[in-house]
C-alpha cells in the first residue's frame, strides 16, 4: 500500500461519505432530512405567525446552535473521527466472514448438504434473508448500544456521544472509536451468523445479501433520519412509535431526565425496546434538554478530551476511585442531577410518519 493509497482511502473516509450512496452521509440522505424539517416547520408556521417570519432557514439553522462551542467540538471530532475510524470499518467485515466460516464450519461437522432448500423460490429466498437481515443488524445495534449503557465501564465510552448538549446532524458521529468499533463487531457477527445459515439453506451470495440490507437501509436514512441529531421535533406517535424508531424517539434518548435514561437505544425499530422494556414513545409535542446529567458535560469540551477522557474515567472506575475529573454527585449511576445548564429545547411539532 503506497502513500497515494493511503491519501486516497482517507479522503473517501472523510469526504467521500457525502457521495455514496451507500452511506448514510450520502447528500441525497442529508436534503431529505432538511426536506422533512421544511414539512415540520410548515405544519408549526401555520399557527405560529412569529416563526413563521423568522423563516425556515432560521427554523432549521439556528445560530445559537450552529455557533455553539459543542458544535464546533462535533464537527473537528467528525472528520478526525472518520479518519481514526477507517481502519475499523474495513475491519468490521472480518467479524461478518469470521461468523459466516464458523457457521460453514458447523455445517460441514454435521455432513449438512451445501443447500438445504435447493428448489426454494428466488423471491422467498431474497426477502427472507432481507427482513432476516435487517431484523439480525438491527438487533445487534440494540444490544451493542444496551450494552453500553448497562455496563458502567462501557458507559464511561458511550457518554462521549451523550455529551453533547446541542445537536446537530454531525453529532452522530460523536462516537468514541471503543463504543463505534463494538457497533461495527456486533452487527457483523449478526450479519455473518445469519446469513451464514440463510446461505446454508438458499445457497445464494453473502454480498448479494448485504446489498438487500444496504437497500432497507437507504430507504431508511430517507425517512428524516438525520433530524434525530438535531433539534427539530418529528415524532411518531402510536402505533407508527412502538414500530419504528423516530427522530423524537432518539432525542428522548439523549434527553438530560433521569426518567428518559437508558431509554430508546433502538436504530430503526422499537419493538426491541418495547420487548425488553426500555421504550419511551414521544408525545406529539415535548420539550427536551440534550445532554449527560447536567454536570458531566463539561468534561468533554474539546476533541482531545473525547479521545481521551473516557479511558481516563473507565480506568479510575475499575480502580474503584472516583475520577477527578468528575464534579462532586457527578456519576450518572448515583444521585447525578443538579441544576440543569442551559441545554437545547426541542421547538415540538407535531409530524406522523
Ligand atoms: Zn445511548
Ligand atoms: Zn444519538
Amino acid at each position: 500500500v503506497g502513500m497515494p493509497d493511503i491519501l486516497d482511502q482517507l479522503y473517501a473516509a472523510m469526504f467521500g461519505i457525502f457521495a455514496a450512496p451507500s452511506n448514510r452521509w450520502f447528500v441525497f440522505y442529508l436534503a431529505t432530512s432538511v426536506l422533512a424539517a421544511w414539512l415540520v416547520f410548515r405544519s408549526h408556521a401555520a399557527k405560529d405567525p412569529e416563526l413563521k417570519a423568522g423563516g425556515f432557514l432560521r427554523f432549521a439553522f439556528p445560530a445559537e446552535i450552529w455557533s455553539h462551542p459543542g458544535t464546533r467540538v462535533d464537527v473537528f471530532y467528525f472528520f478526525l473521527n472518520k479518519a481514526v475510524m477507517a481502519a475499523a470499518v474495513a475491519g468490521s467485515f472480518v467479524f461478518a466472514y469470521a461468523a459466516d466460516a464458523l457457521v460453514d464450519m458447523l455445517f460441514a461437522l454435521v455432513s449438512a448438504p451445501q443447500t438445504l432448500l435447493p428448489g426454494a423460490p428466488a423471491w422467498l429466498a431474497v426477502g427472507l434473508t432481507t427482513a432476516i437481515g435487517i431484523l439480525a443488524f438491527d438487533f445487534a445495534l440494540w444490544l451493542q448500544h444496551y450494552v453500553f449503557h448497562r455496563v458502567p465501564v462501557l458507559w464511561e465510552f458511550h457518554k462521549v456521544h451523550h455529551s453533547a448538549e446541542v445537536m446537530t446532524p454531525f453529532t452522530a458521529g460523536r462516537m468514541h472509536p471503543v463504543d463505534e468499533f463494538a457497533g461495527y463487531a456486533f452487527s457483523g457477527v449478526a450479519i455473518g451468523l445469519t446469513y451464514g445459515v440463510l446461505e446454508r439453506c438458499f445457497g445464494s451470495t453473502l454480498e448479494i445479501q448485504l446489498f438487500q440490507v444496504n437497500i432497507v437501509l437507504i430507504a431508511f436514512f430517507t425517512l428524516g433520519f438525520h433530524l434525530r441529531h438535531s433539534h427539530v421535533w418529528m415524532p411518531y406517535t402510536g402505533v407508527w412509535g412502538r414500530i419504528f424508531v423516530s427522530p423524537a424517539h432518539h432525542q428522548l434518548h439523549h434527553s438530560i431526565e433521569r426518567e428518559h435514561w437508558d431509554r430508546n437505544m433502538g436504530f430503526i425499530f422499537a419493538f426491541w425496546d418495547d420487548l425488553f422494556g426500555t421504550l419511551v414513545t414521544p408525545k406529539a409535542e415535548q420539550k427536551v434538554r440534550f445532554g449527560v446529567n447536567g454536570v458531566e458535560e463539561r468534561d468533554y469540551d474539546t476533541v482531545l478530551k473525547l479521545y481521551w477522557v473516557p479511558f481516563r474515567k473507565a480506568f479510575d472506575l475499575l480502580r474503584g476511585r472516583r475520577t477527578s475529573m468528575e464534579p462532586l454527585a457527578a456519576s450518572r449511576a448515583g444521585d447525578g442531577r443538579s441544576d440543569l445548564g442551559d441545554g437545547q429545547v426541542g421547538t415540538g411539532a407535531p409530524f406522523g410518519p
